[in-house]
């Protein structure tokens, strides 16, 4: 890998869906000739007063406890930041200023990843409920760029990657109006959007978001962009980010963004 440095959407075994340790994880970084990674483990929020919470601060700390160890590990080999992937924060800004008041971040990826607290993963699309299902997702994509904690947007046509699977092909750009909102508030909000290549390796078959949001969010002025691969696993960490930046080029970007402390600085990949 020549150009692109970082992947900034990682999980670890904290991530309750993980199935590779940190130090694995930081060791394939390192052979795959990244210099910084961040792992992106995630906290997800519901509505409140729901039973069978999986997050909590406790989770966060054993986080913070693995981090350390790590960063001390690959010490001069790999700069690991403290990141978390917030899951629809929107839905309990109680939770949100509880995690952000207890810890601090250099990065957090804002996603949606449930609508009414059911995870798109396990919705039944058809054709009927596809286009409302769209219009909700895109809804609390509102929402969260309004109102929510967040460094960049994560994967923001992710209900595509689900749709495929279940052999409907979806598009955002079909809600053009809508889509243009969310870009502008990000970009008003001085937040980032990522490229995250997870749709490569499914059924999807192309990044998250497309190429022409990707456009669409530079044509609207959008200039902070993350690649990530979204690895689970040790095989598929920096997976996809060279078509990426490719991708990235296309769309005019020839920056990319790495975060200290929330605060984006760039690096050339022309
Ligand atoms: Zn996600
Ligand atoms: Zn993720």
């Amino acid at each position: 890998m020549e150009h692109v440095i970082a992947d900034y959407h990682t999980h670890s075994t904290i991530s309750p869906d993980a199935k590779s340790p940190m130090e694995d994880m930081c060791r394939a970084a390192v052979e795959k000739g990244l210099s910084e990674i961040v792992f992106t483990d995630h906290f997800e929020c519901r509505a409140p007063g729901k039973a069978g919470y999986l997050f909590d601060l406790p989770y966060l700390e054993r986080y913070f406890q693995e981090l350390s160890r790590c960063q001390e590990l690959f010490d001069g080999q790999l700069v690991l930041k403290r990141g978390i992937e917030m899951g629809q924060p929107n839905m309990n800004q109680e939770m949100e200023k509880a995690v952000m008041g207890a810890f601090s971040f250099d990065y957090v990826i804002g996603s949606i990843h449930k609508l009414d607290n059911v995870d798109l993963g396990n919705m039944t699309y058809t054709a009927e409920n596809i286009g409302d299902i769209c219009r909700e997702n895109l809804r609390y994509l509102l929402d969260m760029a309004k109102n929510s904690v967040f460094d960049c947007m994560g994967h923001v046509d992710l209900i595509k990657r689900y749709a495929a699977k279940q052999g409907f092909s979806v598009d955002l750009m079909d809600y053009r109006e809508e889509l243009e909102e969310i870009l502008r508030v990000l970009i008003s909000r001085g937040k980032g959007m990522e490229i995250n290549t997870s749709g490569l390796r499914q059924e999807a078959r192309e990044a998250l978001p497309s190429l022409s949001i990707l456009k669409l969010y530079r044509s609207l002025g959008g200039e902070i962009l993350t690649l990530g691969s979204d690895a689970h696993t040790t095989a598929d960490v920096a997976a996809g980010l060279e078509d990426a930046r490719e991708m990235a080029l296309e769309a005019g970007f020839r920056h990319l963004a790495l975060y200290t402390g929330h605060q984006p600085s760039f690096y050339s990949i022309a």
